[in-house]
This record gives structure tokens, C-alpha cells and sequence, in this order.
């Protein structure tokens, strides 16, 4: 996480609008993360995966936060770090740059 300082501005700005790849979905499925996948709206168009829309609950309807940002002694941090979404990955923070 070099560069991040952890206010989580981008979680909460953006953490609602956000696609997942179909790499992301392919890797969910084999790390068996049902946990991440039960919030992803997975897109099928000729039984191939396009993508999926972050972040929804169990009846499709948009999340009112990403389920996986974590407040601990006033810092945010990503709940699944380690297999965090693409998009997550390459957000570049403008406001520690
Ligand atoms: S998955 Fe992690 S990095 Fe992405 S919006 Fe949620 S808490 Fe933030």
C-alpha cells in the first residue's frame, strides 16, 4: 500500500461504482471467496463472464458501502487486501501524490 495514508476517501467515493474483471471473478472462484462473490453482480453474455458490478447485496441492490472497507483506530483498510478487485489495485491517489 505505499503511498496510501489511509483515510479512505477513494473507498468511500468510489467504492460503489466499481466493475469487477472477469480475471477478478475467475480468481474469487478459485480462491472458493463465495464471501466477495455473494456481492457481485456477475454480468454472462454467451455463457462467458464479462464482468461484474461491485458492490450489491444478496438481492442485487447496490450496497450503500463497499462490505469490505474496515475502520480500526481512526485508519481504513481493505478487508481483502491480498485479492482486492483490479480496479482497487490501480487507483492512483491524487491527494497523497
Ligand atoms: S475492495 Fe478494498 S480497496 Fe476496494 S473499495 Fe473495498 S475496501 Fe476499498
Amino acid at each position: 500500500m505505499s503511498g496510501c495514508i489511509q483515510c479512505g476517501y477513494c473507498c468511500k467515493k468510489y467504492g460503489m461504482r466499481l466493475e469487477a474483471t472477469p480475471l477478478d471473478i475467475a480468481r474469487w472462484r478459485l480462491e472458493k471467496r463465495e464471501d466477495i462473490l455473494v456481492h457481485v453482480d456477475i454480468e454472462i453474455k454467451n455463457e462467458e463472464v464479462k464482468g461484474g458490478r461491485l458492490w450489491v447485496d444478496r438481492e442485487g441492490k447496490n450496497e450503500k458501502e463497499c462490505p469490505f472497507l474496515v475502520l480500526k483506530d481512526d485508519k481504513y483498510y481493505c478487508g481483502i487486501q491480498d485479492t482486492k478487485p483490479e480496479v482497487c489495485t490501480w487507483y492512483y491517489c491524487d491527494k497523497y501524490f
